[in-house]
């Protein structure tokens, strides 16, 4: 008797074990796909993790139907790695797997279903079928038939599909279509008829008498060879010929060349690699050396470096010495929109090493890099991504990088697993002996107290690379400027001074204001009455341009009322300010200028981000508004001016990081001026101009704020010296969910020895119709976390034999960022 023994991806915590042939035994590797039957009628792709002859005590095990690989696509350490990640995490093994692989390898020929894009659903209209599969698809962008079973729990689905196709809210497709439009760029190739010498031969005598054509041929042939074959531009082809791209155009016509499109980011490298240009400033230098030196006495290294310090060199330095090893290096960026700025930089260094690993590339592209990672190929000796880069299958993994390493996004928060890609990487470099490197200007006050602990090393840069000045800080106090009658709009007369003398300077323009929208609220000045989302405990934000009102968290959206849903009156006012507002009162103020946004609102797509951060490169915007996004270590010449339009919306969040957070915001915003020689300056308006955490980021006084935040998280018992475990429950059923979170709460409090606190409604305690109440756990640093995620699951799984209970989706998240 032989068996497999597999992971499925469903969020399972169990293996399962499937019966083989001899034949099949011999042949299948740990690492495999195959395709299986599970339950009455599924079938999936599940993952090989071990071969043996023990026969299951309590269930007959099944034959598999097909082995899908012919080699391993999965590694043993990443198998590890992934279990880590579910024990440490609190998720299923299957959770990790389907999150760690692109769909296209879990995938069969089968019909998917999706959401219909643009679609507003009111889900108090569905039946509790249909609203099942509609939140399945929030979840995830489509479902296979086969899934639609698994969550009914029932084999006839086709009618409650039909229906919600019917509805207009699902569609049918073979595969995903890409949403988005790629940044294709024209290249040129030689007609395969002139492939042959002899072909050349005709193709010279052909043009013999058109100089032109001919000019530009040998202009082909020159840019080709010298290339190594790389693919032509038609750009690139007009700029060395000196010829126009009419003439270019005769020849694709004449079918001596034909043209293709590439998209822009996966374009092999076709300038000259100059490793050898790159020279490290003095301060850059000791770094440098400093973090070689580190790395060899500790796993993981922090480099803290003050805005525009050059950290990127440095990193491209210490890669260089890992390549020479052979080794593979993984690079982490916290949002894939800044991919293409650094992929460049890259580039210009190590030409064709570079590969990026991007949850927008579409299923062939992700499955491309996936093998080369596999068959360690040189195309993807250097990989840059943001988190999901990190379940690649790596096998000499010899360097991670996590530049940003503060930020936020790396924590993934929906679905399970919930990881942190920061220090699930720092255990996935620890299975190769690997080496990390975190990089931040304002590093989390977590990475800070590992390197004060000396668990990490530490090196610091204080000045700026080329030896430009910090920008200078001011403060303007606005309710000096209301009092005194000196704001027009949002902006203070310092402000509005500031941003003309920049303009006029023709150095450009970065304001700050962390909401988009144009106003948060409508409300109504006779009752009071601010018009809520139906489906969410949350205002309606004022879209001005569409003239609507739009929640945040579902996308439900009315028309602007003309009079208050309450009690009529015409009497409606905006309260608060977002991007849209700014950019409306730029617009009166400098009529004569060109004003860009950019927030989630004018940045969807894949390209969206890039196209609006090119045009403001190339200088055809002198005014950007721009929320959060903009504070992600972008990179522009000629900004002499931040502004940050309102300071304390940042401060009064009701989060435990809200000063740590709104330190590195300020901080990397106002970082993004003065970049070349000229001092920059930055001007944030403010109600509380004495606020500690606002005269830490004028004084850049890092030490400051991380002495205080760390005083003040340990009074409360946060993170370091607590690690923290949130519990989320949820339901359509107010009382329901109030009575469950309540009976675990009350078993979570007998049981543990330690803090636990809730159940609590959250601020928005409604989303999608789904009331939300959560608990949270504090485990002191050093008592063992293990132990006690045991007891927590114990008592989790007797939650779940409640019969009433069961309907409750809980959600854990681990040291919850
Ligand atoms: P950081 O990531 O620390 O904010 P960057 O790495 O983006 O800083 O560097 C800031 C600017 O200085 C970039 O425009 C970069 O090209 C330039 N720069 C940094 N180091 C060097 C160097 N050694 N030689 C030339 N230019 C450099
Ligand atoms: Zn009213
Ligand atoms: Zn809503």
């Amino acid at each position: 008797m032989y068996f497999v023994e597999v992971i499925l991806p469903l969020a399972l915590a169990k293996t399962f074990t499937y019966s083989v042939s001899e034949a099949e035994y011999d042949y299948i590797q740990k690492g495999m796909r195959i395709a299986v039957p599970f339950g009455k009628s599924k079938i999936y792709t599940a993952l090989v993790i071990d071969l043996h002859q023990n026969k299951p005590a309590l269930y007959e095990a099944k034959e598999i139907h097909q082995i899908l690989d012919e080699k391993p696509i999965v590694t043993e350490n990443q198998i590890r790695h992934w279990q880590w990640i579910a024990d440490y995490y609190m998720c299923a093994i299957g959770d990790v797997y389907r999150g760690a692989m692109p769909t296209a390898l879990l995938l069969e020929n089968e019909t998917l279903i999706t959401q219909k894009s643009g679609v507003f659903v009111d889900e108090s209209q569905l039946t509790d079928e249909e609203f099942l599969i509609y939140q399945a698809l929030q979840q995830q962008s489509s479902l296979r038939i086969q899934d639609v079973i698994g969550i009914l729990n029932k084999k006839s689905v086709f009618p409650v599909i039909q229906k919600l196709i019917d509805k207009g809210i699902l569609i049918l497709q073979e595969e995903i279509q890409e949403s988005y439009k790629p940044k294709l760029v024209r290249y040129i190739r030689l007609h395969p008829k002139y492939d042959s010498d002899q072909g050349l031969n005709n193709l010279l005598s052909t043009l013999k008498n058109a100089n032109k054509q001919k000019e530009i041929v040998l202009a082909y042939f020159q840019l080709s060879a010298s290339e190594k074959k790389q693919p032509v531009a038609v750009k690139q082809l007009t700029e060395v010929s000196g010829v126009s791209s009419g003439i270019v155009k005769a020849l694709i016509d004449k079918e001596v060349f034909e043209d293709y499109l590439i998209q822009e980011d996966r374009v092999s490298f076709t300038g000259e690699s100059d490793s050898n240009q790159l020279q490290l400033s003095e301060a850059q230098q000791k770094a440098f050396e400093e973090v070689k030196a580190s790395l060899l006495e500790k796993e993981v290294c922090l480099l803290h470096g003050v805005t525009s310090s050059g950290k990127t060199e440095i990193y491209i330095k210490l890669i260089e010495d890992y390549l020479v090893q052979g080794k593979q290096v993984l690079y982490l960026l916290p949002e894939i929109a800044l991919t293409t700025q650094l992929v460049t930089r890259l580039q210009a260094h190590f030409g064709n090493k570079v590969a990026v690993f991007h949850s927008k590339y579409n299923n062939n592209e992700r499955v491309e890099v996936w093998s080369q990672v596999l068959q360690n190929s040189e195309k993807a000796q250097i990989v840059i991504g943001a988190r999901s880069a990190l379940f690649l299958p790596f096998s000499n993994l010899g360097f991670v990088i996590v530049d940003e390493e503060h930020e936020q996004t790396f924590k993934q928060t929906d679905p399970a697993p919930r990881y942190h890609a920061r220090d699930a990487s720092i255990v996935l470099a620890s299975f190769f002996k690997a080496k990390v490197l975190l990089g931040s200007a304002t590093p989390s006050i977590e990475s800070y107290y590992n390197t004060v602990t000396a668990k990490y090393g530490l090196v610091q840069i204080s000045k700026r690379y080329g030896n430009v000045m910090m920008p200078e800080i001011e403060l303007v106090d606005l309710k000096d400027k209301y009092f005194r009658k000196r704001m027009t709009g949002h902006f203070s007369d310092v402000m509005i001074d500031a941003i003309a003398v920049a303009l006029s300077l023709g150095e450009q323009v970065i304001l700050f204001q962390n909401r988009r929208g144009y106003s948060p609220l409508l409300e109504c000045m006779t009752c009071g009455h601010v018009p809520q989302c139906r489906q969410c405990d949350v205002s309606l934000t004022y879209h001005k341009h569409k003239n609507q009102l739009r929640c945040h968290y579902c996308g439900y959206s009315i028309a602007k009322p003309t009079n208050c849903h309450s009690c009529s009156s015409i009497d409606l006012t905006t309260k608060g300010f977002g991007t849209e507002q700014i950019q409306q009162e730029l617009i009166q103020l400098f009529p004569d200028s060109k004003i860009g946004r950019m927030d989630q609102d004018t940045t969807r797509g894949k390209f969206g981000f890039e196209r609006i951060i090119d045009s403001f490169k190339n200088r055809e915007i002198d005014i950007m508004v721009g929320t959060q996004m903009l504070a992600k270590g972008l990179d522009f010449d000629n900004v002499s001016l931040v502004g940050i339009m309102n300071a304390d919306n940042m401060l009064y969040h009701p989060d435990f990081r809200a000063f740590e957070r709104s330190f590195q915001t300020m901080t990397q915003v106002a970082g993004r001026s003065g970049r070349s020689e000229k001092q920059g300056k930055v001007i944030i308006q403010t109600y509380n101009p004495n606020h500690n955490t606002i005269q830490q980021v004028t004084n850049n006084d890092y030490a400051g704020m991380y002495k205080e935040q760390l005083y003040d998280r340990r009074i409360y018992m946060y993170p370091p010296y607590f690690r923290i475990i949130k519990i989320t429950l949820k339901h359509r059923d107010f009382d329901k969910l109030k009575e469950g979170s309540m009976w675990l709460y009350q078993v979570l409090n007998q049981n543990l020895n330690i803090p636990v606190l809730g159940p609590e409604e959250p601020g928005i305690n409604r989303i999608r119709n789904e009331f939300i109440r959560t608990i949270m756990i504090k485990i002191p640093q050093n008592l063992s976390i293990n132990n006690i995620k045991k007891t927590i699951q114990k008592i989790l799984n007797s939650f779940d034999a409640v019969p009433q209970y069961r309907v409750i989706k809980v959600a854990l998240n681990v040291d919850f960022y």
